[in-house]
């Protein structure tokens, strides 16, 4: 079987996975960061749900191209996007507490990613992510179809279409189904999340060693909450 047509075959079981799902189902929403996974699984999603909820989580230190992107996308697609953002402004945050993505990234990310999500997925009960296996080690025992309960006690349907899918196989994807990506592609980077904590890849074959620099795998949103 050549690449492209893996690529299809696997889009056409994300296809089916999210028909079952989405069709016609009320509380269903997308988390997105605008990176090109996101992106294709939005695209597939939205093949069956043009109005689901986009959930974007707006840190306040997100890359101005991440921000233009965003603006972009949600015009050209229609977007039903919802900005999550965390009770402080970064100007709050950082008169009170400093800046803590350089001294104290883990409770940075609770404050600007983990609490706004969480607060705002309790009134879903079926969420769908880009996520994939083979993005960080940290992911490596992902599955398609999992639960996820929030510090409430309210659970969750966590649905990964993508995650078995190849860095090619997104790529591939979206240039087929002609998806523009983040420019900052162009610039090397191949994880990309808030600007602070983001910079070039320092291993070729760890996608997310770039984040934080090197110090942590994830935010926190995507490990089960306690
Ligand atoms: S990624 Fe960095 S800036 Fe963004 S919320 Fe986490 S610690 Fe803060």
């Amino acid at each position: 079987m050549t690449a492209t047509a893996e690529m299809e075959t696997r889009g056409e079981a994300a296809r089916e996975l999210l028909r079952a799902k989405l069709a016609g189902a009320e509380g269903v929403c997308v988390t997105c960061s605008f990176q090109a996974e996101d992106m294709v699984v939005l695209h597939l999603a939205r093949e069956i749900a043009p109005d689901v909820p986009v959930i974007f989580l707006e840190t306040g230190y997100h890359f101005a191209e991440t921000i233009a992107y965003r603006d972009r996308m949600t015009a050209e697609w229609g977007l039903n996007l919802i900005n999550v953002a965390s009770a402080q402004s970064v100007a709050e945050q950082e008169a009170e507490f400093g800046i803590l993505n350089r001294t104290a990234p883990d409770r940075c990310c609770a404050m600007r990613k983990v609490g706004p999500l969480f607060r705002a997925l309790e009134e879903y009960r079926v969420w769908v992510t880009g996520l994939r296996r083979q993005q960080s080690k940290s992911r490596a025992h992902l599955q398609v179809e999992e639960s996820f309960a929030l510090p409430s006690g309210h659970v969750l349907e966590k649905l990964n279409p993508l995650a078995e899918w190849t860095t090619r196989d997104v790529w591939q994807y979206a240039e087929t189904r002609g998806i523009p990506l983040l420019p900052l592609y162009e610039l090397g980077y191949v994880s990309i999340g808030c600007e602070p904590c983001t910079s070039l890849p320092t291993d070729p074959n760890d996608p997310r060693s770039g984040r934080w620099g090197g110090q942590k795998l994830e935010c926190g949103i995507h490990l089960q909450g306690q």
